[in-house]
């Protein structure tokens, strides 16, 4: 048996008609920048999610750096983002000449700590040297973040938050939706994220009028009332009309029953791994989008152990994420406190992401997890 990590094949075999179809319409109309299928797509989105506003733009990072941007984060300011995370959502901050500050994340969510992002901002201020700004909570592995939490928080010191739902879309926290959450949210459409297209784009949620105006310009260049009138610096981010009617098809699929899906696949895979390997926890009133399934061994030797041993059955896997944000070459710069980020660490040696979508099958679900306990009774 071969197992795909993601299988995005058998998604358009069952939507290839529609996905055709819509496709084509793009090129028959030939409204390929900023068509109708982009506006309907917005639409959507903010219906579904329960927002005011959704700008589409090129990628998931753009769609972080845009709202910055809009906000403008600075050479000077602190935002501060989790260290167990893809690499964009330290980066973006950097870009704007600002500083990530690394917060450590709860090992059983694999998300932000409240306790020490209240640790980090102290510590922030009672330094002085940078004006803490903003937070970027992550939505890791489709599960959302404390928000309860966080925003009150960032209530307390007064700052912005960013929801980076690029691996949350589809979740729930208190029966709100992912992407609802902070002063602005940010999802991505790359193919293998729960709301994926076929290439690069990504989406701003917000309620606020004034911040939703900002960004549109911001995507086309800082324009102004008229075409090729320049009001402000901005980016050449749009999202392709193209991948606005791919990914129509695709938000209905997700609505009527990928989401679903998925959660029974995880359901499965955590009563066939119970007491095997530690499973990943959703807590009361969360629901999760599982962009990733991700387990954790004990120690380092047997998550790559394991992970060989999956290799040679022919069950691919991921290490999401082997290193820390505050281990990336690219951020050595940032001075760090290491006890304080203990959890962030521990998990780049003991996790692995294994096979999971909507359409796994029972028969692979078994020879997955038939697979794991094979190699514990080794
Ligand atoms: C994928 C991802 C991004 C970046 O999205 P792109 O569309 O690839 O730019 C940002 N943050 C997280 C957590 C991601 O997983």
């Amino acid at each position: 048996m071969k197992i795909e990590f993601r299988d995005l094949k058998s998604q358009y075999k069952k939507y290839k008609s529609l996905i055709d179809d819509s496709v084509t319409s793009v090129m028959t109309e030939s409204n390929f920048i900023l068509g109708e299928p982009v506006k309907l797509l917005e639409q959507e989105l903010a219906e579904y999610v329960g927002v005011k506003h959704v700008i589409s733009c090129a990628n998931g990072t753009d769609a972080m750096t845009l709202v910055l941007m809009a906000w403008n984060i600075k050479e000077g300011d602190a935002v501060f983002v989790p260290n167990y995370t893809f690499f964009a959502t330290g980066e973006v901050v950097s870009y704007q000449g600002a500083t990530p500050v690394f917060v450590d994340v709860e090992q059983s969510t694999f998300n932000m700590d409240a306790s020490n992002l209240r640790i980090q901002i102290l510590h922030t201020i009672n330094e002085g040297i940078l004006k803490p700004k903003a937070i970027i909570p992550v939505d890791l592995f489709g599960l959302p973040s404390n928000y309860y939490e966080i925003t009150a928080i960032a209530k307390e010191f007064g700052l912005l938050v960013i929801e980076d739902a690029a691996q949350g879309f589809g979740g729930e926290f208190c029966e709100k939706r992912a992407c609802s959450f902070g002063d602005a949210a940010t999802t991505s459409f790359y193919p293998a994220k729960p709301l994926g297209c076929y290439g690069d784009g990504g989406a701003i949620f917000t309620n606020s009028d004034e911040l939703a105006e900002t960004l549109r310009s911001l995507r086309s260049h800082g324009v102004g009332t008229h075409r090729y009138d320049n009001v402000r610096i901005g980016l050449n981010s749009r999202l392709d009309t193209i991948q606005a009617a791919v990914l129509r098809i695709k938000l209905k699929a997700l609505k009527d029953h990928e989401l679903e899906d998925v959660n029974r696949v995880a359901r499965q895979y955590d009563q066939l791994l119970s007491g095997i390997v530690i499973t990943p926890k959703i807590p009361d009133g969360f629901f999760s989008s599982y962009a990733q399934y991700t387990i954790q061994t004990t120690t380092r030797t047997e998550r790559d152990n394991l992970i060989e041993y999956l290799k040679t059955h022919n069950v691919p896997t991921m290490v999401y994420y082997p290193r820390t944000l505050h281990q990336q070459k690219a951020f050595t710069s940032i001075q760090v406190d290491e006890d304080l980020l203990m959890n962030s660490i521990h998990l780049t040696n003991v996790s692995v992401s294994i096979p999971i979508h909507p359409y796994l099958n029972d028969k692979e679900i078994l020879y997955v997890t038939d697979k794991i306990k094979e190699f514990y009774s080794k």
